[in-house]
């Protein structure tokens, strides 16, 4: 048996933690393209026709074009050397008519869902009880985020179920693609039917998924000129690539942090 699987789970620990700058410029230089190739769906892939492109800069700024004019590219590498140029935490690109939804871990930790914690959506955002709730969150693995790693699953199982709302109502399955974010889980549609929904459908179908018990972020739903990160891009608050999902997966602790000693 080797070292590393000898170690008990009590020595294991998980490291999670932002990416550093030489990080990103080593990720988009080295491994980005391939793993780009490997995972972005055709019309991410189609760089030109992409409507704009935008990224979160190492200092924090979202770097978007300005008065309606999206930055756009024609080619992979111009789309690198703007996120290298930026040292970009965050990469996005405009969805255009695509149908997507979004489930942020950290909406899971709000409402509730989480067994492991306690919720604090009912609490008035920086009051005593509030940040007693947080406090306990960010003390659980992967401590010092707003949401644990039990978040995570609990965002990606509502995805899944998600998928299986969008098939009942008529999505052809081949259309839809579903994500591990980097803090949570992200769906894609393109099929057309979906693509053709108007702007009040969507919000109907957004306000319906968060009746029903989906913490989505319902603006990615219906909003105007949305942007949704990269697939296959560096989530650099926590060191992630966004990634596929199969149905049902079980998101891994492989997938959502490094076992260190
Ligand atoms: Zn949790």
């Amino acid at each position: 048996m080797s070292i590393k699987n000898s170690i008990t789970p009590a020595r294991q620990r998980i490291a999670w933690q932002p990416s550093a700058k030489e990080e990103i410029i080593d990720f988009y230089t080295n491994r980005f393209e391939r793993i780009f190739a490997e995972q972005a769906p055709d019309y991410v892939k189609d760089i030109g026709n992409i409507s704009e492109w935008a990224c979160v800069s190492y200092e924090g700024i979202f770097v978007r074009g300005i008065d309606g004019k999206g930055i756009q590219f024609n080619t992979f590498e111009d789309l690198r050397d703007f996120l290298l140029d930026n040292i970009a935490k965050a990469a996005y690109y405009g969805t255009g008519a695509l149908f997507t939804v979004d489930i942020d871990a950290k909406d899971v930790a709000k409402t509730g869902l989480c067994e492991l914690h306690p919720k604090f959506e009912d609490y008035e955002i920086g009051s005593a009880e509030y940040n007693t709730r947080l406090e306990y969150v960010h003390n659980i693995p992967p401590r010092g985020y707003d949401y644990c790693f039990n978040c995570i699953k609990i965002a990606v199982d509502k995805i899944y179920q998600i998928h299986d709302i969008l098939v009942k109502i008529g999505a052809d399955p081949e259309t839809i693609s579903l994500w591990f974010s980097g803090q949570g889980a992200h769906l894609e549609c393109n099929d057309p039917d979906m693509m053709d929904l108007n702007k009040d459908v969507r919000e109907f179908i957004a306000s319906y998924l968060s009746l029903n018990g989906m913490p989505i972020d319902k603006v990615i739903t219906y909003g105007q000129n949305r942007v949704f990160r990269v697939p296959g891009s560096l989530h650099g608050n926590v060191g992630r690539v966004k990634t596929r999902l199969e149905l049902g997966e079980e998101i891994s602790m492989e997938r959502v942090g490094v076992v260190v000693l």
